[in-house]
């Protein structure tokens, strides 16, 4: 039988690789940590401006914690660990000011739309937005 019948097995090894919960969980984290590329590509491609999607932030956060988790109990390698040791803290900082501008939103008394917090019209039907169409704890929050 040719050799590359069993591709891409090879002498118990898949693509070269000797499998194991931490070589799953290090490449699932190689893994997500590149898609952010495509979701963050995507969104400014989309818009035609640069956009940094909160997906963007939630796949930064999942894919540095499975690279941060091998490198600390598979690796063991003071250099590996350092570089994802403290980057969720700006990734967490992003997905709360995130969430801060969502609540900020003003959604507009005619169509319904939620325009960014410092909108003055509606970014849909051009609507004047008036300080009674900020959201209801925005409101308490100003009083
Ligand atoms: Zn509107």
């Amino acid at each position: 039988m040719p050799p590359l019948d069993h591709f891409p097995w090879i002498n118990g090894k898949f693509l070269g690789i000797a499998w194991s919960v931490w070589k799953v969980a290090g490449w699932l984290g190689n893994a997500v940590f590149f898609s952010r590329f495509f979701v963050q590509w995507h969104a400014t491609e989309k818009r035609k401006q640069v956009v940094v999607p909160a997906l963007f932030w939630w796949l930064s956060l999942a894919g540095s914690l499975l690279l941060l988790a091998y490198a600390l109990f598979y690796k063991h390698d003071s250099v590996f660990i350092f570089a994802y040791a403290f980057t969720w803290i700006p990734y967490i900082r992003n997905l709360i000011i995130h969430h801060h501008h969502e609540n900020a939103r003003r959604p507009c008394p005619e169509c319904g739309v939620l325009s960014a917090p410092s909108a003055s019209y509606c970014s849909q039907c051009g609507a004047k937005l008036t300080d009674s169409a900020l959201a209801p704890e925005h409101v308490s929050r100003s009083s």
